[in-house]
């Protein structure tokens, strides 16, 4: 099939999902968040169900499941893609402009609000003139991630249906609401209908991005209960539940924060405090890399505690750590490992440089590492993810597109 047909169906399956607004919204504890997301996802459900997917169903939490059955023996496969945008501009509506045979020039992405693209700042665009460049009006973000994954996912499902001849396993999808505000979606898949041998995501930048290494992730929370006294007969009394926060974070080393850390460095951040003369709450992230130092940082924490415990007997003190994701890596192992070199080897077939990335962050692939499913993540082909200056170079898009198809064909 010729490459500008499959480029045009691409183009119309990302620019249809664009067009319903689907920003999760972090103050909603529900899941999903948001209701233009369950208008993405039941637009979704009609597009595998044209596509002749099996099994479908989106769940209570807006998460759409379904099933292409193999027609070869091979490994089951899994993707997962998140429904939700970010909001960072002035609009939910995104407003996408298809700028053809781009000319290297600065792009003036709103003219009555005056938001231009400068390639002083964003020189990196240079590297794609004579492309089609899809950008934003300047009001929002693109929403290539992740609509340019399920657009992805939903061509190359159609690719396969329109090619029979090609062999594949099983295939899994999952559509999952509210990853941008702390992957909620994906622990609300039905793991019994998702039975894969590894997952991908596509969640990640430029053409040829690569991560299978992430943070391990806990967040914490400590709860201080000092003892109140009136200020004139406070001596020997009175325990200010702010100067013991003020001790726990004096015994932190500062050098271990985010703002001092960078590649494989973890840290431990202090994200909150909350204090009144009688109760303090103190809430804070740890992240690494490295499991053994992401453990470390936990027994530290809880050791300085138990410290402050001694030095402050009257005060009641308590703290509370969860796990909420793990380094992608950590569930590599020799029935899966297979999922990275074939990723490795297709990006070797179709000359694409491969760019490996330790992230600092997480992506659903951390959270399914949890659940033993290897998830490694690779290339929308956009930049500038989360910001309105977002742009996504169609040439990238069809590589990250030819890396499914070429992943969806048995090994
Ligand atoms: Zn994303």
């Amino acid at each position: 099939m010729n490459e500008a047909i499959i480029k045009e169906k691409l183009q119309e399956n990302f620019l249809s999902y664009l067009a319903i607004p689907s920003q999760s919204d972090e103050k909603n504890p529900n899941v999903p968040s948001s209701v233009g997301q369950l208008l993405l996802v039941q637009k979704l459900e009609k597009d595998l169900e044209d596509l002749g997917l099996v099994d479908i169903a989106i769940n209570e939490f807006g998460v759409l499941q379904a099933k292409l059955p193999a027609n070869n023996t091979t490994y089951n496969i899994g993707w997962v893609c998140h429904l939700d945008t970010v909001d960072v501009g002035l609009s939910d509506q995104i407003n996408p402009q298809v700028i053809k045979n781009y000319d290297g020039k600065d792009i003036v992405l709103n003219e009555k609000e005056n938001i231009v693209f400068s390639t002083k700042e964003n020189p990196e665009i240079l590297s794609y003139m004579g492309d089609d460049i899809i950008v934003t009006d300047g009001r929002s973000v693109l929403g290539a991630d992740n609509k340019a994954a399920i657009a992805n996912v939903i061509t190359a499902l159609w690719y396969l249906k329109e090619n029979p001849d090609i062999n594949h396993g099983n295939i899994y999808i999952a559509f999952v609401p509210d990853e941008e505000i702390g992957l909620r979606g994906v622990r609300k898949i039905d793991f019994e209908k998702f039975p894969v041998d590894f997952a991908y995501t596509i969640d990640c930048c430029a053409l040829g991005e690569l991560v299978y290494e992430t943070f391990n992730a806990a967040s914490g929370v400590i709860k201080i209960k000092g003892v109140s006294a009136h200020p004139m007969s406070a001596k020997g009394v009175l325990v200010n539940p702010i100067m013991i926060a003020h001790d726990f974070i004096s015994m932190l080393d500062r050098a271990k924060m985010p703002e001092n850390t960078e590649n494989r460095e973890g840290y431990v951040w202090i994200t909150d405090i909350k204090s009144d003369v009688l109760n303090c709450r103190i809430d804070f992230n740890i992240r690494n890399h490295d499991k053994e130092k992401f453990e470390e940082s936990k027994t530290y924490l809880l050791d300085a505690i138990e410290i402050l415990k001694k030095r402050y007997k009257s005060a009641e003190i308590e703290i509370d750590i969860e796990d909420t994701y793990a380094n992608i890596l950590d569930s590599v192992d020799e029935n899966n490992e297979v999922a990275i070199e074939n990723l490795k080897d297709i990006y070797q077939k179709l000359e694409i440089d491969p760019k490996i990335i330790p992230m600092r962050g997480g992506t659903d692939g951390s959270y399914l590492s949890t659940r033993g499913i290897l998830t490694p993540n690779y290339f929308t082909g956009a930049h500038n993810f989360h910001s309105n200056k977002e742009f996504l170079p169609m040439n990238s898009f069809y590589k990250s597109f030819k890396v499914t198809v070429e992943l969806m064909r048995g090994i």
